[in-house]
């Protein structure tokens, strides 16, 4: 989740980034990466490398080390915890919505972990980052789901689906045609869905309680807050090890903890 995160090849992950343009990464000397990194080497060097093999092996120095770990970490956490919540929930519409809700954690994680994990060629890298980006607009609509299957009356749930649907579908596609958009263009995207059913949360209040809006909110915060770090590339704590990227991914994790509780409380 979110999740990115490089730019494309012709802009921050280049050894110079252009004006205005803070690092995303570490300029690490090759020679320090070829010590530390074979594995990463030998994927910048394969068959797409090509010409540009120079140019990826730049790439894979920059990275993070710990760029990807934490998506993968949470994978498998995800998967469980959609399966418990499926076997939890007490009608078909809540499997329904629940298996929803998994699918699209665990298509996130997932994606975000293979994608952070190694360095892609020109190809791989365009696909990645494409489907990367989708997962963030799917995770939301797929958070929305299970919360209005279980909170709301079924007036409200078909209109607060059918919003946050389109505006996930619409937000997929445009991804998917721009995928150079400018930052502070799509990222503004991500937290407009994500807060587009605010004015359901009394409606959530009064079916699931207020602890649960209140984690609903906390969720909500903290992916919110995650999306400026990542729009700003602030902070940047070790940029060789931990990243602006890395916190992003750090309070994505928080913000998903606190709606998987949240859809827990309502389904149990
Ligand atoms: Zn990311």
């Amino acid at each position: 989740m979110i999740a990115e995160d490089t730019e494309p090849p012709s802009r921050g992950r280049q050894p110079q980034p252009g004006p205005g343009d803070p690092p995303e990464s570490p300029r690490i000397p090759a020679m320090d990466a070829a010590a530390a990194a074979p594995g990463r080497l030998t994927a910048a060097t394969g068959p797409e490398g090509g010409p540009e093999g120079g140019a990826e092996r730049a790439a894979a120095a920059l990275k993070p080390r710990l760029r990807g770990w934490l998506h993968a970490g949470v994978f498998p956490l995800a998967l469980v915890g959609g399966i418990v919540l499926i076997a939890v929930s007490r009608t078909g519409a809540a499997v329904a919505a629940c298996s929803v809700y998994a699918v699209s954690a665990c298509l996130l994680f997932a994606t975000s972990a293979v994608y952070h994990r190694r360095t892609w060629g020109p190809r791989g890298e365009a696909v990645l980052r494409r489907l990367d980006h989708a997962n963030i607009f799917l995770i939301i609509a797929g958070t929305y789901t299970p919360l209005a299957v279980l909170l709301l009356p079924e007036g409200r749930q078909r209109v607060l689906l059918a919003v946050v649907w389109a505006g996930a579908l619409a937000g997929i596609a445009f991804r998917m045609l721009w995928i150079a958009a400018p930052r502070w263009l799509y990222t503004p995207c991500y937290i407009a869905l994500g807060w587009v059913a605010v004015f359901n949360l009394p409606d959530f209040a009064r079916t699931g309680g207020t602890g649960l809006v209140a984690l609903v909110i906390t969720g909500g915060l903290l992916y919110t807050a995650g999306a400026v770090v990542y729009g700003l590339k602030r902070p940047n704590p070790s940029p060789a090890w931990f990243g602006f990227h890395e916190v992003f991914h750090t309070l994505t994790i928080a913000a998903f903890s606190a709606h998987y509780t949240a859809i827990l409380l309502a389904a149990t």
